[in-house]
């Protein structure tokens, strides 16, 4: 099954995604977990990346494109994949159209997590992250069970530095300039179906099944 996970940031959907791959074994595909290993790792494309990073803005498409192609070349995207986080503007899904006609592996849908700015907001100003396999955490709605360490691998978890609320707030500025018109785009090719995600996870991992209902039953 190849999905992409599109909304705005703390919309959820990074968190959803891993419940699928818990589920059902897709991997997940995140640009932004990416790029953080980039920046981390002190590589060239890391370097160039966290300028923008840091500012809450996007990464140069071509930038970004280049690093998906080679991602979906590896061998455990064969059977599938669940894309968070991109793509994230028009050109960007342009690209990925043409890579995944050539690869003859279409996309099977794009899932719409609908969220109000004010959830955004709480969501992200109150989130943790595993420093070591990226599992998200909120202080509010879904704490760890010891302070501080990720329940599945003991990770350390801390604070994005992009999760302060000037960068969050450019981030959704950014988010409904340059990615929301995708939503029309997926529409207009009949791949996109909406999740109501103002609800708590268990409730809205339960709407994504039923969203993919149809799906899950081919592929199991
Ligand atoms: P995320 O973890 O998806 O919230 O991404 C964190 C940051 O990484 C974003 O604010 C962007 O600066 C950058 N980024 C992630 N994915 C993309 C993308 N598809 N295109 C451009 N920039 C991206």
């Amino acid at each position: 099954m190849n999905l992409i996970m599109l909304g705005p940031p703390g919309c959820g959907k990074g968190t959803q995604a891993q419940r699928l791959i818990d589920k059902y074994g897709i991997p997940q595909i995140s640009t932004g977990d990416l790029l953080r290993a980039e920046v981390k790792n002190g590589t060239e494309l890391g370097k160039e990346a966290d300028k923008y990073m840091k500012a809450g803005g996007l990464v140069p498409d071509q930038v970004v494109v280049g690093m998906i192609k080679n991602r979906l070349a590896q061998t455990d995207a064969q059977k599938g994949f669940i894309l968070d986080g991109f793509p994230r503007t028009v050109p960007q899904a342009q690209a990925l159209e043409r890579a995944l006609t050539e690869a003859g592996t279409p996309l099977d849908a794009v899932l719409n997590f609908k969220v109000s700015d004010e959830m955004v907001i709480k969501r992200l100003t109150n989130r943790l992250v595993c420093s070591s396999c990226a599992r998200p955490y909120n202080l509010a709605f879904k704490p760890p069970r010891v302070e501080g360490v990720c329940d599945v691998c003991g990770g350390k978890l801390a604070l994005r530095s992009d999760d302060d609320e000037g960068t969050i707030l450019r981030r959704l500025e950014v988010y409904r300039r340059e990615t929301e018109p995708l939503v029309l785009y997926f529409w207009e090719r009949g791949l996109l179906r909406d999740i109501d995600a103002e609800a708590p996870e268990q409730v809205v991992f339960d709407r994504t099944i039923e969203a993919l209902s149809d799906l899950l039953d081919v592929d199991g």
